[in-house]
């Protein structure tokens, strides 16, 4: 669903993304790690064709569905409308708006508008919305950083289940080597822009297996 092969993006006179080859099959939940400006954005924002990559090529089946790492919410729509807008624009047919208000657990605030919530309630706007999307391929840039520990162990599941249920190409950008572990089947390392390591998480008792030996991976890059 997603190819991208040897990319470089350049900005302000930095190499951000350096010779990047990633495949992500049809279906895949693949989790994208790395250390802070790495390139984690940059390469969630080439895959939403918001960036232009100099050389290399890059192709993705569907416009994806991108949850930004700031919500970039409506300040004039509600909760609630803001998750309809891509229903609004022809884009929805993914989870009904109120179903996914209430996946975050935001259904008490439909009506509040974004300057009403915290910071952690208008990113779990943000995250409806890119739900209720119907786009084959969702991007979710840090989806569970503003989420408290209760929200965030919920959502984790139903991210996955979800994920089971529709066989959504899915990019998830985290700082928890745990939750790539326990929610990707793979697991790619960005460090200053380029893929360092890869890591196929499938299998039985992959969470703390493969946390270790990544854990143990990544202090060795
Ligand atoms: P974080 O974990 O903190 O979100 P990240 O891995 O998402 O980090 P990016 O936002 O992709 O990192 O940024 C990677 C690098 O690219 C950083 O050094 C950043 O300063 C640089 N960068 C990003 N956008 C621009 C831009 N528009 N102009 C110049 N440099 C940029
Ligand atoms: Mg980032």
């Amino acid at each position: 669903a997603i190819r991208l092969t040897n990319v470089t993006v350049r900005l302000g006179g930095q190499t951000v993304l350096e010779d990047v080859t990633l495949e992500v099959p049809h279906g895949e939940f693949l989790a994208v790690i790395g250390p802070s400006g790495s390139g984690k954005s940059t390469l969630l924002r080439v895959l939403a064709g918001l960036l232009r990559a100099g050389p290399g090529r890059v192709e993705v089946a569907t416009p994806p569905a991108l949850m930004f790492q700031d919500d970039r919410l409506l300040p004039w729509r509600t909760a609630l409308r803001n998750v309809a807008l891509p229903h609004d624009l022809g884009a929805g047919g993914g989870l009904e708006a109120g179903e996914a208000l209430r996946l975050v657990g935001l259904d008490g605030y439909a009506g509040y508008y974004p300057a009403q919530l915290s910071g952690g309630m208008r990113a779990r706007v943000a995250l409806a919305r890119a739900l209720a999307q119907s786009s084959d391929v969702l991007l979710l840039d840090e989806p569970f950083a503003a989420l408290d520990a209760l929200v965030r162990e919920r959502f984790n599941a139903e991210l996955r289940h979800l994920h089971d249920k529709t066989g959504r190409t899915t990019v998830l950008v985290t700082h928890s080597i745990r939750e790539a572990v326990w929610l990707a089947d793979r697991v790619v390392v960005l460090r200053d822009g380029r893929v360092v390591d890869e890591l196929d998480t499938r299998g039985e008792g992959r969470v703390t297996a493969y946390t270790d030996g990544l854990e143990a991976r990544l202090r060795n890059l």
